[in-house]
C-alpha cells in the first residue's frame, strides 16, 4: 500500500488522548515518582471509587492481571468450574485456568452477544465456583439474573467490564455489580495508559488480601501508608501495579471522560441513523441495547448475513480505506480451550453470530464526517 493510501487510511482504533498526559507524565518525571502507587494511580483509584460507587479500586498493570487477582481472592482451585461465554478475549478464561480451574463455556445471547443468563443454572455443578460474565461492546449482561443465581448456588461473581468503563446496569456501573470487577485502560479501550486496568472490589473484607497479592504478597501498602513501621511477606503474590506515568496518561483521560464518553455516543448513535434502513430492509443487523443498559459506545458493529458476506464486505471496506475489523474466535475452537475448558450445552448461537460480526471504526475524535462516509460505503456495498 502507498504512503500517500495510508495517510488517508481510516483506522479501526486510535489511542485515546486529550492533550493533558505530557503534562502529566512530566509531572511524574520531575517529581522522580515513577513507580507505582504514586499521586496518579491515587488520583485514578480515586476517581473510578467515587464515580462508579464502588468500596474499593486498585489499579492493574492490565485486565488480565486485575482478573488474575480476582480468581485468586475468589479462592478459585484445581478443579473448580467457572461459568463463561466462549466469545471472549482469552484472558477471562486464562485467569482462571491459571489456577488450574475448568472454564466452563455457555451460549451467548444473539442479540447483545453476552451470556445467555437463562443457560447459566443448568451449567452449575457441585464444582461450580463463579460466573464471570463479560460485558460485551460495554452493553451490561442481564446482571439481575446472574447474580440471583450466584446467591442461590453460592458462587463469586467476577464482572469481566473489560470494556463496560462508564456504562450502567439499572444505575449501576458495570464492574460494581458483582464480588469483584475488571476493568481495561488497554490502548484499544474507551479510556487508556498503554496498558493497564483496574480492579473493584465490592466488600472491604477482600481489601487487604487484595493489597497484598498486587504487591509481590507483602504488606507494603500498609506500610506507604504509615500504619506498621515495616514491611514484610505476607503471602503469595506477583507484582500487579502500573506505572504511575501509565496512571498520569489514563487520569488525563478520566478528567474529561465525560466529554469522551458523549463523543462516542455521539458516533454511535450517528452510525446507528444511518444504517437503520438497511437493518429494516432486513440486511444488516445492529447492536441491540436492552432497557435499563446505558452503554458506553465501546464498540459499534454490524451483522451480515454469514461468514462469506463478512468477509466480502470487510474487503470491500478496506479497498475504500476503511479498516473493519472481526472479533473473537470462541475459545472453545481454540487449541487451549478445547484443552482446558469444555462448552456446556449447544452451541446454538456463539459460532454462528461470531461469524456474522463486523467491527466498524470507533474512537474518540472519530469525526461525523468519517462516520458518514463510513456508514455510505457499508450502503453502497448491500447496494
Ligand atoms: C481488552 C479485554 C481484556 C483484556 O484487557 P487487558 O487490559 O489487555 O488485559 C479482557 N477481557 C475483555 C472482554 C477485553 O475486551
Amino acid at each position: 500500500m502507498s504512503a500517500e493510501k495510508r495517510q488517508s487510511m481510516i483506522n479501526f482504533n486510535v489511542p485515546p488522548y486529550t492533550g493533558h498526559e505530557m503534562e502529566y507524565i512530566r509531572q511524574c518525571v520531575e517529581n522522580q515518582k515513577i513507580c507505582g502507587d504514586g499521586p496518579y494511580t491515587k488520583k485514578c483509584n480515586e476517581w473510578i471509587e467515587k464515580k462508579m460507587g464502588t468500596a474499593k479500586c486498585l489499579m492493574t498493570t492490565s485486565c488480565t492481571h486485575a482478573t488474575e487477582l480476582a480468581a485468586m481472592l475468589s479462592q478459585v482451585k484445581e478443579g473448580d468450574e467457572v461459568i463463561m461465554p466462549a466469545y471472549t478475549f482469552v484472558s477471562t478464561a486464562n485467569a482462571f485456568v491459571l489456577r488450574g480451574a475448568v472454564p466452563v463455556f455457555v451460549d451467548i445471547r444473539p442479540d447483545t452477544m453476552n451470556l445467555d443468563e437463562k443457560l447459566i443454572e443448568s451449567a452449575v455443578t457441585e464444582r461450580t465456583k463463579a460466573i464471570v460474565p463479560v460485558h460485551y461492546a460495554g452493553v451490561a449482561c442481564e446482571m439481575d439474573t446472574i447474580m440471583e443465581t450466584a446467591q442461590r448456588h453460592h458462587l463469586m461473581v467476577i464482572e469481566d467490564a473489560a470494556q463496560g468503563v462508564m456504562s450502567f446496569y439499572k444505575g449501576k456501573a458495570l464492574g460494581t455489580i458483582g464480588d469483584f470487577g475488571c476493568y481495561s485502560f488497554h490502548e484499544t479501550k474507551n479510556y487508556s495508559m498503554g496498558e493497564g486496568g483496574a480492579l473493584l472490589i465490592k466488600d472491604p473484607k477482600y481489601v487487604e488480601d487484595a493489597e497484598i497479592i498486587r504487591e509481590k504478597g507483602t504488606n507494603r501498602s500498609k506500610y506507604y501508608r504509615g500504619q506498621i513501621d515495616k514491611y514484610t511477606w505476607i503471602n503469595y503474590g506477583s507484582s500487579y501495579l502500573p506505572s504511575d506515568m501509565n496512571a498520569a496518561y489514563l487520569y488525563a483521560q478520566l478528567e474529561m471522560a465525560e466529554e469522551i464518553n458523549d463523543a462516542r455516543l455521539g458516533c454511535w448513535n450517528r452510525y446507528y441513523e444511518n444504517l437503520k434502513g438497511l437493518a429494516q430492509e432486513g440486511k444488516i443487523e445492529l447492536p441491540v441495547v436492552p432497557e435499563g443498559c446505558v452503554h458506553n459506545a465501546h464498540m459499534f458493529y454490524i451483522k451480515a448475513k454469514d461468514i462469506e458476506e463478512r468477509t466480502a464486505l470487510k474487503s470491500f471496506l478496506a479497498e475504500k480505506d476503511i479498516l473493519a475489523v472481526f472479533h473473537y474466535i470462541p475459545l472453545h475452537t481454540a487449541p487451549a480451550g478445547l484443552k482446558f475448558g469444555r462448552f456446556h450445552g449447544e452451541d446454538r448461537y456463539t459460532t454462528r453470530e461470531s461469524e456474522r460480526l463486523l467491527r466498524l471504526p470507533m474512537y474518540y475524535r472519530l469525526t461525523m464526517e468519517q462516520v458518514d462516509y463510513i456508514s455510505d460505503m457499508v450502503k453502497e456495498f448491500y447496494r
